[in-house]
């Protein structure tokens, strides 16, 4: 499939009315870095590094850790990567840890919950990541960030761990971001300090979608039956954007819906400018990018959202018949 958009590869992502939005990845085990150069991909943007806690039977040492992400970070060759934190719990459960019996664990003790309360594991990671940058830049996301509290608490650990690595006189990275992920609709509503204070966020639309509609992402019975050009989740996707305007906060989108033609030049259309999905998909999504012309389709779905909540598709899938 690369080979079929190996003219567009090295081509920015410009649509006909002029609007640049980047392309990235989602990565997490080290079979996927050679797709960085093929794919065409302008960095990582989503390295879940739980799959290297996950495809192991005992928890890796820090030292393990720091060899892994020197490898990534080689790998990139200077483009940005950004390192998810260790997200576990709900469908993510490490063998070696303590299973937890929670009646509904997609709503339960996971992701930055686990490292908020049980911070061993998380500061591991932390100093591992802050080593193996060895002086370049690094950018660092929390997961499921329900509330600014639990952005602010988790920061707080990564100021600590600077602390700590400056007093044994490690070397630090030249620029660190911490970012969130939205992944709940909660922090969409979060104060605008938050915003403020948010080095960037990406938008979780996996997990985003699930709580949004209270659809389970696992449940086939339930899953598709909302779509995610219904007109209310395009409106709080806009919410979300004018929300990070404001301040200034860049603003990314890495669920699978990034990676889906159709959907990935609607979320466009609605103002997001960095998608992020797995490298196959680069390829498709850059080349229906090419063709349309944004202003365009955010005209024809503000004009289908009057008329009922599933007019956008039908209304989308028509233009692009057209072009
Ligand atoms: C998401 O929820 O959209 C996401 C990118 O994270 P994950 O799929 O790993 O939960
Ligand atoms: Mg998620």
């Amino acid at each position: 499939a690369q080979e079929r958009y190996a003219s567009i590869r090295n081509k920015p992502a410009i649509t006909t009315d002029g609007q640049r939005i980047s392309l990235v990845m989602n990565a997490g085990l080290m079979a996927d870095l050679p797709s960085l150069d093929g794919s065409g991909a302008e960095g990582v943007g989503l390295f879940r590094t739980e799959l290297q806690f996950l495809v192991r039977n005992q928890m890796p040492k820090r030292s393990e850790l720091v060899a892994l992400y020197k490898r990534v970070l080689d790998a990139a060759h200077g483009k940005p990567v950004v390192f998810r934190t260790l997200d576990i719990g709900s469908d993510k459960v490490l063998p070696y840890m303590k299973p937890t019996d929670e009646p509904n664990p997609a709503l339960g003790w996971r992701a930055i919950r686990v490292g908020l309360d049980k911070p061993g594991v998380m500061r591991m990671q932390l100093q591992a990541l802050l080593r193996s940058a060895e002086g370049r830049p690094l950018s660092i996301m929390f997961p499921f960030v329900a509330q600014f509290e639990e952005y602010r608490a988790a920061k707080a650990e990564v100021d600590k761990t600077i602390e700590r690595e400056r007093i044994l006189g490690h070397v630090l990275p030249a620029e660190l971001e911490i970012g969130a992920m939205l992944e709940t609709p909660s922090l969409a509503y979060a104060p605008q300090k938050f915003f403020d204070e948010v080095a960037f966020v990406s938008i979780g639309g996996n997990d985003l979608k699930q709580f949004f509609f209270a659809a389970d992402r696992e449940n086939e019975r339930v899953r598709k039956r909302y779509d995610t050009l219904n007109v209310s989740f395009l409106s709080f996707i806009e919410r979300i954007v004018e929300r990070c305007a404001i301040s200034g906060t860049p603003l990314s989108f890495c669920g699978e819906d990034a990676g889906r033609p159709v959907e990935a030049v609607c979320l466009a259309a609605m103002g997001i400018r960095t998608l992020s999905m797995r490298p196959a998909s680069i390829g498709p999504v850059k080349s229906l990018l090419l063709r349309v012309d944004l202003g365009e389709l955010r005209k024809i779905i503000a004009d289908a959202r009057h008329r009922g909540d599933q007019a956008v598709r039908p209304a989308v899938m028509q233009y692009l018949r057209e072009l």
